[in-house]
């Protein structure tokens, strides 16, 4: 906020960047409170974000995201302006071409954005323009949950249990506006089309079936959710079953925000069972939180280890294995599974994620940034934050990382988390017609059994790539020498 924010507004400009609701929006309320007209513009600057551009899945996921927010808008009186460009050009174009002396914004965490942003808040107080800059992606604002010591945690259990008691100071998430003041015409743009963020081969039908981008789509999904919020504890680990929320991509682009949640869940889920479940459920959003907090102390975190004993690890690099890894063709069947489920609907289950992500950096000793590359631009929630921790978790180097003995064994977490294999059978047709004993690791089955199903390996299944024992004493080496 800047000091001449207290004089008259007539034109205020609400810079939506992954914001993208009218709900619980502060910035778009700022405006709205402060000024007589207020434009709505979107800037699509991917260089600004660089090396962290959207992927692909994210900009499938962006393009209807932005036609849903402009429909929404024009439903009110209003529309968003599209623009292209470096943002600080543009916006200063736009405030020119409206006369705004008003920019309003909600913050981003990544440091590409912290910086960018800095810069544009400078350049725009040197032109005269007030900015207005608030928090809609977090419940707090990184920087206000430390230790005893004003440091930043480094494990996640303190830094939730001191989070979790300031829940209810939380702000009360305010209303959609009903009505927005008419843009000026004659305003300067292109059409969301324009931005070609839709592929050019369409592969995408997998995620058109799967999703609805969109604020509508977040609050659907989100009143579908609490209504079985109570077997979240139990359910969250399976695979085959719909029982998590599958908020994660409505969450990145701000089609809702997490202030949203916790004051929705916690409204209506008042029986006991509900508010375990709510409990359970709110810690996972805590997760998302203290990886936003962790990038924002450790922005160097999204390419290099946050233990720095890491740094010195020896990976294996092998583009064979690692395309065998991204096209779900490693002959581990749960992997494969999760890989295929990922390549079709742009989203993994948590426990899959961590289960691949083990496979690629422990047993095929392949970097774990190659993974998160991967998964940058295949998911639809891809997430700078939450991708760095999950991938720094699972290899060991990161925050409150899995100890680097842990090494997920594909065969049994399939036994334990798809009891009756129905998650390997729909994302691996081919071996459906293996008995549960076998299907999970087709290599130990007998030949008659494998005929039987119809798997001939090479031919209708891969070998799988690796020795899941020998791989696994391989990487307790490497570990080892790095304690
Ligand atoms: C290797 C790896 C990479 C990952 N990459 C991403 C990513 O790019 N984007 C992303 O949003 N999540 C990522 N996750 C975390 C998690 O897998 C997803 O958030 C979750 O599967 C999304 O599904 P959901 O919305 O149904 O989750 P729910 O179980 O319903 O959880 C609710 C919300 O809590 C947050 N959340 C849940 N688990 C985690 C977690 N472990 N870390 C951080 N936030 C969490 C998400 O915002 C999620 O939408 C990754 C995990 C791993 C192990």
């Amino acid at each position: 906020m800047n000091a001449r924010r207290s004089a008259p507004v007539r034109t205020a400009l609400v810079w939506f960047r992954r914001d993208l609701r009218l709900t619980d929006n502060p910035a778009l309320r700022h405006a709205l409170e402060h000024a007589e007209r207020v434009v709505p513009v979107y800037v699509h600057s991917p260089d600004d974000e660089h090396p962290w551009a959207p992927g692909a899945a994210s900009r499938w996921w962006l393009h209807h995201s932005l036609t849903a927010l402009d429909a929404s808008l024009r439903k009110i009186g209003s529309r968003l302006v599209v623009q292209r460009g470096e943002a600080s050009t543009v916006l200063r174009h736009c405030i020119r071409e409206t006369g705004a002396t008003l920019v309003c914004w909600n913050k981003l965490y990544e440091p590409a954005a912290l910086k960018r942003d800095a810069r544009i808040a400078a350049a725009l107080d040197d032109d005269g323009v007030s900015v207005e800059q608030s928090n809609a992606a977090l419940l707090f604002e990184p920087g206000t949950i430390l230790n005893g010591q004003k440091l930043p945690y480094r494990v996640f259990t303190p830094f939730w249990r001191t989070a979790e008691t300031q829940l209810s100071t939380l702000p009360v998430p305010s209303r959609a506006p009903r009505r927005l003041p008419r843009a000026p015409r004659g305003l300067s743009g292109i059409g969301i089309d324009d931005l070609a963020l839709l592929p050019k081969i369409r592969w995408d039908d997998g995620l058109t079936q799967t999703w609805t981008p969109g604020e509508a789509g977040a609050l659907k999904q989100l009143r579908q959710f609490s209504k079985h919020v109570a077997s979240y504890p139990t359910g969250r680990d399976r695979p085959d079953r719909a029982e998590t929320s599958r908020l994660s991509p409505h969450l990145h682009f701000g089609e809702i925000g997490p202030r949203q949640i916790v004051a929705a869940l916690r409204h209506s889920n008042t029986a006991a069972a509900q508010a375990k479940g709510t409990d359970s459920y709110l810690r996972q959003i805590g997760w998302r939180e203290f990886a936003h907090h962790l990038l924002f102390h450790f922005p160097e975190t999204t390419d290099a280890p946050l233990d720095k004993r890491f740094a010195k690890q020896k990976w294996r690099r092998s583009a064979s294995d690692l395309r065998a890894w991204q096209r779900g063709a490693t002959g581990i069947p749960l992997v494969d599974a999760g890989m295929r489920e990922l390549w079709r609907t742009g989203w993994m289950h948590n426990r899959i994620r961590m289960i691949a992500a083990s496979v690629l950096t422990k047993n095929l000793q392949i970097h774990w940034l190659q993974g998160a590359q991967w998964f940058w631009e295949t998911l639809v929630d891809a997430d700078l934050a939450n991708n760095t921790l999950g991938w720094q978790w699972v290899a060991g180097c990161g925050a409150d990382a899995a100890p680097y003995y842990r090494i997920f064994n594909p065969v049994l977490q399939a036994k334990r988390f798809d009891p009756v294999r129905s998650y390997i059978r729909h994302w691996v047709p081919e071996l459906a017609r293996l008995p549960d004993r076998w299907i999970h690791q087709p290599w130990a089955a007998p030949e008659a059994v494998l005929q039987r199903a119809g798997v001939v390996f090479d031919k209708t299944y891969p070998r799988p790539v690796l020795d899941l024992g020998e791989s696994r004493k391989r990487a307790l080496q490497v570990y080892s020498q790095l304690r």
